[in-house]
């Protein structure tokens, strides 16, 4: 989701509203089979690296529709108590990313818009890129929207007030007794929305989980004994015992009721156009993801395979930087010949440093998150190997750690091609002049980390190792952005 600023233009990721990756779910089950907000939590609880700002659910009895959502993490947000306030069949959650100072309550998701007496939920992975346009149509003015998110629950919850107008009877009733109201709504609606959008949606009764015609962000399917499960990610799938269907197709809407699965195309044909992002298999997915068919692990060792032959060099150990860089590391280790070693240690207790908005708390950050092991790395050359730079800032601090623990040499090898160009498609980025890579040559890089050597891999060799030669959105290292961005954003 992204935030509409006073102007009703898209902010940027310096400005009070940040982009964010987030991480959704959805579940249906029969009746009084299991608990599906506890089932909710776990499958948040897994998808937590795509986001830590908020987290939030929706849960429907059937009857009504609740929603719990708050600032923090899942486990923070939510405890077995309110769980088991919340009964019910059907549920969709949602946890979410952002960087900077924009931490407020009306930003967590699910969002919710009544309609009669019923109403839906709806949380979204992604960006929209037309959200001025949107709201211009729908005669809304934006800054009474908090986010895109809004915007399409808004936009449904109109729609569908519309196709069921003067029917006799509730909504609730007129949406068992027409369920074609709530399919012609998302037919008129998901073909305006542009950008980035993989949703989970649900009315007091159906699961509904959309993926935008490119597919940028990830969405699956998995089965269980007694219904289904959505999510971002297949780890999501694992943890509640569901076992993974397939990927829900870009362009694709997978409708979960009392009659099964079906699956729609409300996108006109030649829009379909799939640029999953790369920096999922890069950086951002769990390594045991599933994504095009691969495990996100075996395309990580794979670019640190390719990542060995970028620039040889005469080294006695490889490290990985932890967790991210470990995968391309062993590939690297195996490739070269040179053998793998642990030369940093990860607090477990960790999230993801990149969120801190100030470079001196991020540089502490890394301290917090990072320590040597002396005694591995004292008087040797290291290969040092990660799997991207954005800022610089905790590569440099890391760097300087293994220095001053008296590593001789540090030569780095970056497992995907240099960061030049900010994502308007819903992952997190700085605005390119924070990108360290947007205006520097390598050899200014490497002055400015202060490394021997660098290397990054090819952007070839990186689809080589995910085994895929298109496809991809790879706007971020080639500047294609597949989607028009609008000038207030770049
Ligand atoms: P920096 O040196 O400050 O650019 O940080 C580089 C580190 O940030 C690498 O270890 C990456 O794994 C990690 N990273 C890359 N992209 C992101 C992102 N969108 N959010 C959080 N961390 C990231």
């Amino acid at each position: 989701m992204h935030h509409t600023s006073s102007e009703g233009e898209l902010n940027d990721s310096t400005a009070d509203s940040p982009e964010e990756a987030c991480g959704v779910f959805g579940i249906r089950v029969e009746p009084n089979t299991r608990s599906v907000s506890h089932a909710t939590y776990d499958g948040l609880y897994a998808l937590q690296h795509r986001g830590q700002e908020s987290a939030g659910m929706a849960v429907s009895d059937g009857t009504s529709i609740t929603v719990m959502k708050n600032m923090g993490l899942v486990s923070n947000v939510f405890d077995d108590r309110m769980l088991h306030s919340l009964p019910g069949n059907l549920a969709i959650g949602h946890t979410r990313y952002s960087t900077t100072g924009s931490s407020t309550w009306g930003n967590a998701q699910p969002v919710f818009r009544a309609v009669g007496d019923s109403g839906i939920a709806l949380g979204h992975n992604g960006n929209l890129t037309n959200t001025v346009e949107l709201s211009n149509e729908l005669g809304i003015d934006p800054m009474d929207l908090g986010s895109d998110s809004d915007l399409v629950a808004h936009y449904l919850a109109i729609e569908i007030a519309k196709d069921l107008g003067g029917r006799p009877g509730t909504v609730r009733e007129s949406f068992k007794s027409h369920p074609e109201a709530v399919l012609s709504a998302l037919n008129d609606v998901l073909p305006k929305l542009e950008g980035a959008f993989s949703l989970v949606i649900m009315d007091h009764d159906r699961l509904i989980g959309v993926r935008d015609p490119h597919g940028f962000r990830p969405l699956c399917i998995g089965r269980l004994e007694t219904g289904w499960v959505i999510a971002s990610e297949s780890p999501a799938l694992d943890v509640v015992g569901a076992t993974f269907v397939r990927e829900v197709e870009p362009g694709e809407m997978i409708i979960i009721d009392e009659l099964g699965v079906r699956s729609f195309r409300p996108f006109p044909e030649e829009s379909i156009d799939p640029k999953l992002c790369i920096f999922e298999f890069v950086y951002f997915a769990r390594p045991d993801s599933r994504l095009l068919g691969q495990e996100v692990y075996t395309t990580r060792r794979h670019m640190g395979e390719y990542l060995a032959k970028a620039l040889p060099v005469e080294a006695d150990m490889v490290i990985g930087v932890p967790d991210s860089g470990v995968p391309a590391a062993v590939g690297y280790a195996a490739a070269s010949g040179i053998p793998y070693g642990q030369g940093l240690v990860k607090n477990r207790y960790i999230g993801r440093t990149f969120i801190s908005p100030d470079p001196a708390s991020r540089v502490d950050a890394v301290r917090r998150k990072l320590n040597v092991l002396r005694d591995n790395i004292e008087g040797k050359r290291l290969v040092v190997v990660d799997d991207s730079i954005v800022r610089g800032t905790t590569t440099k601090s890391m760097v300087r750690l293994l220095r001053d623990a008296g590593a001789t040499e540090v030569h780095l090898r970056i497992s995907s091609p240099p960061y030049r160009w900010s994502c308007f498609y819903g992952i997190d980025t700085p605005s390119r002049p924070d990108l360290l890579a947007a205006n520097r040559d390598l050899d200014e890089i490497r002055r400015f980390l202060g490394v021997d050597s660098i290397a990054y891999l090819d952007l070839g060799d990186l689809k080589a190792a995910i085994g895929y030669e298109d496809g991809f959105c790879d706007a971020c290292l080639t500047g294609n952005y597949p989607v028009a961005v609008p000038v207030t954003l770049l």
